[in-house]
């Protein structure tokens, strides 16, 4: 039957609890956040629509937008200098509208750290001089590139980061001062895979992009935070929809946005302010849950002698945990078995290869620890 080809890989009708999901992207949410859209799916709130079926310029919407605009700004401490943007195309998109509104057609560097700020690169240079300031290739990219040996020029209109590699597992954690060496530049960061698990310092941030499909809901929107100085200065080849000055003047709504992923940013959000504990805001608690999810599970890949993680320890992701099993012609069977422990999605990027646990901040603690006794169950039957 074709509902049944179209199920899960995982499916057992006596299961009590819900599996945990590693997916990189689109990734897990959480359950309250599911349950909760779903109580709202034909009716939000008692005015008869869902959320779906509104005007993106009646009251309604415009009350959902802006309390995720103001809680997105509030969890992140976005100064107000800083315009939010909610817009569409994804990562992938922001490759080349980034270049197209702030690079003037002029030098831009970029830092090369894994798969993702190799695509930004040789997207942007179809509309920039793109140069390439630094790169961990050589090292196959499992480190982050040290600031002191970045070459950047005195002419670049920007410096590009991907702060979070979610392929290689990289993770560059503390933002580079671009002012302490020497350049006024602004500092664009990719911060997709690991927006909202930490905090940031705007002080060194001109803009910062990321696709929702992380860590702040379904695919299909794309969230800019860009400095007001910054904008303006669009290339006449930027399409109006993607000119940030239009979409910044119009407040998202120059075109019609992403309604719904709008709707579920805004529930996410509202759970993350929820995770807060006495002393923290939610993206801290978060933070601390977060490094301590990533220690526990680094720990026990690096304890085994059947599992291994490449990635120079200060550099290691706390969202994307790659990792190998020492005889790779076991790999199916550790998907399969995995999948039957209700332990799904792990297989690696195709391009690396291997295993790969996305831990984003709605992967409870839980399902580390459940994930770190399968490995060492599986190690004592297998290795
Ligand atoms: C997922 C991801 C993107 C976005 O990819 P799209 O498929 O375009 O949404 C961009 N950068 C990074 C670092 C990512 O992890």
């Amino acid at each position: 039957m074709r509902s049944q080809q179209r199920g899960c890989a995982f499916f057992n009708s006596q299961r009590l609890m819900r599996p945990f999901n590693f997916s990189a992207g689109p990734a897990t949410i959480p359950l309250e956040v599911l349950n909760q859209a779903a109580k709202e799916m034909s009716d939000w709130h008692g005015c008869g629509m869902g959320v779906m079926e509104m005007s993106h310029r009646g009251k309604e919407f415009i009350s959902i937008y802006e309390h995720a605009e103001s809680l997105f700004r509030e969890l992140l401490s976005i100064p107000e200098h800083f315009k939010i943007l909610f817009m569409q195309g994804g990562g992938l998109a922001e490759n080349a509208i980034v270049p197209m509104n702030l690079s003037r057609a002029g030098e831009v560097d970029f830092i090369l750290s894994g798969s993702w700020s190799e695509k930004s690169f040789k997207e942007a240079a179809r509309y920039c001089s793109a140069q390439i300031a630094a790169s961990s290739q050589s090292s196959g990219f499992h480190e982050f590139p040290d600031p002191s040996t970045w070459q950047l020029s005195s002419k670049a209109q920007y410096v590009h980061v991907c702060t979070n590699e979610t392929i290689h597992g990289v993770e560059c954690n503390t933002l580079p001062d671009l002012k302490s060496m020497g350049t006024e530049a602004p500092l664009v960061i990719d911060f997709s895979s690991h927006v909202l698990s930490r905090t940031v310092d705007w002080s060194k941030v001109g803009l910062a992009f990321a696709g929702a499909q992380k860590n702040i809901g379904p695919a299909g929107l794309t969230i800019v935070v860009v400095r007001e100085d910054l904008l303006g200065h669009a290339l006449s080849v930027c399409p109006s929809a993607f000119n940030y000055q239009t979409v910044a003047k119009n407040q998202s709504m120059y075109n019609t946005p992403p309604t719904y992923g709008i709707y579920m940013a805004g529930l996410i959000f509202e759970w993350i302010k929820q995770q807060r504990e006495d002393d923290s805001t939610g993206v801290l608690a978060l933070q601390k849950r977060n490094a301590l999810k990533a220690k526990l599970l680094y720990e026990a890949i690096d304890a085994s002698a059947f599992f291994s993680n490449p990635v120079s320890p200060k550099a290691r992701s706390l969202m994307n945990v790659p990792f190998f099993l020492k005889d790779p012609s076991k790999d199916a069977l550790f998907i399969q078995r995995a999948n039957e422990r209700g332990l799904l999605q792990l297989k690696g990027h195709k391009s690396v290869g291997g295993m790969r646990a996305s831990i984003y901040n709605a992967m409870p603690l839980e399902g580390v620890q459940a994930l770190i006794s399968f490995l060492k169950e599986f190690e004592s039957h297998f290795a």
